[in-house]
């Protein structure tokens, strides 16, 4: 199936739009971070060459000192609630594997979650996994719209410049998005090893299973989650938004929270997308050099 950008209405193309995120307006604003704290967003590798962008909404649980660990113990923090465990380790070695740009978010999911549309019951979860998160608790608009303005678009904005460069360079990226998921969840003990997620596009996610099933692997297609959630953001904002091919990864966590296990994971990935990167112009329907 080939994406058609017109056909597609999933509510994160319109809110807020691609244009908007660079729009970020902290005049007036509560100062949610201090002088000499992180930005909201690292790069890694960004001088890779290869026709992908590597994107990780979840790679990090830094909560910004002033929120005061929206009132929760180390061990809350610990827990995958906060960040998705193991996807800053693999990016760091999938990356330059692929020879292509990375953007990791730099702010706690509790915070706010960078892969949910802004306004949905996700964006600031007030519980997440059975844990109250009292700093989220009876939020005031100025706090949310503080949140919204100073990390969730400023990280976007930065997604949307490396995209934005491979368009600028004649090479429209494959979007890889890379998240991991907990084991057990409401009592269920997931059996995927990896899943897929996707929703109208599957130009990466069919033959991506596939070649992951082939290696023997147990996979799910959208499964532990469903691409196609209203409430997700980024899969759709960038990805579909910009009809460019686009899958999200999620890795299991139990199986990546080693040494061994990253070097395994990265492994993997770098085996079954770099021939999705070869065919990047076939599935981006760029006519090859000398065709008119
Ligand atoms: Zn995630």
């Amino acid at each position: 199936m080939s994406a058609n950008v017109a056909a597609m209405s999933h509510p994160a193309l319109s809110e807020p739009a691609i244009a908007e995120l660079y729009r970020f307006d902290c005049a007036g604003q509560l100062p949610l971070c201090e002088a000499g704290e992180p930005a909201s967003f690292r790069f890694l590798n960004s001088a890779g060459q290869a026709p992908a962008v590597l994107i990780c909404d979840h790679a990090s649980r830094r909560i910004p000192a002033r929120l005061e660990r929206l009132g929760l113990d180390g061990a809350e923090l610990a827990r995958h609630i906060a960040w998705d465990i193991g996807v800053a380790e693999v990016a760091a070695q999938l990356a330059p594997a692929l020879d292509c740009p990375c953007v990791l978010s730099d702010f706690s999911r509790l915070v706010i979650d960078a892969n949910r549309r802004t306004g949905s019951s996700g964006s600031i979860p007030a519980v997440s996994d059975g844990t109250e998160i009292p700093g989220n608790r009876n939020l005031g608009e100025v706090h949310r719209r503080a949140r919204v303005e100073q990390l969730f678009k400023p990280y976007h904005a930065a997604v949307s410049r490396q995209i934005e460069a491979k368009l600028a360079e004649g090479r429209p990226p494959l979007l890889i998005f890379l998240h991991s998921f907990t084991p057990v969840m409401d009592g269920f003990r997931r059996p995927w090893e990896i899943g897929i997620l996707w929703n109208e596009d599957d130009r990466i996610a069919r033959p991506l299973i596939e070649a992951l099933r082939a290696r023997g692997l147990t996979v799910g297609d959208n499964e532990p989650y469903s691409g196609a959630s209203s409430e997700d953001y980024g899969l759709h904002a960038h990805g579909e938004g910009r009809g460019l091919p686009s899958a999200l990864i999620e890795l299991r966590q139990d199986l990546v929270d080693t040494r061994e296990g990253v070097q395994r994971w990265a492994r993997i990935l770098r085996d079954v997308l770099k021939p999705l990167l070869a065919q990047q112009r076939d599935m981006a329907n760029i006519p090859s050099e000398g065709q008119t």
